[in-house]
């Protein structure tokens, strides 16, 4: 018996793909002024203070997703933009 195969392999990456650019924006942001508030203010790649205006901060996880990280608030840490592209 073969299973039936809805032919719609296509149409789902480009569901995702769509999905993917909508959590781009909104993302993990929500999760940054917890995440300072955790951190005590402090940068979690080098350790100084954060700026208090939200939109210089970033999220990053701390395991990569591609590493096999999850998006889960305890592989996250807000760091300074700087520090998240040097760390690429
Ligand atoms: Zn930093």
């Amino acid at each position: 018996m073969t299973k039936p195969y809805g032919g719609s392999a296509d149409g789902l990456t480009a569901r995702q793909r769509r999905q993917r650019r909508i959590g781009k924006r909104s993302g993990y942001s929500k999760f940054k002024p917890l995440l300072v508030q955790m951190q005590e203010g402090l940068c979690g790649l080098c350790g100084r203070r954060l700026p208090e205006d939200m939109s210089r901060v970033e999220v990053d996880h701390i395991v990569r997703v591609r590493d096999g990280g999850t998006s889960a608030i305890d592989n996250l840490q807000a760091v300074h933009r700087s520090c998240n592209q040097r760390k690429g």
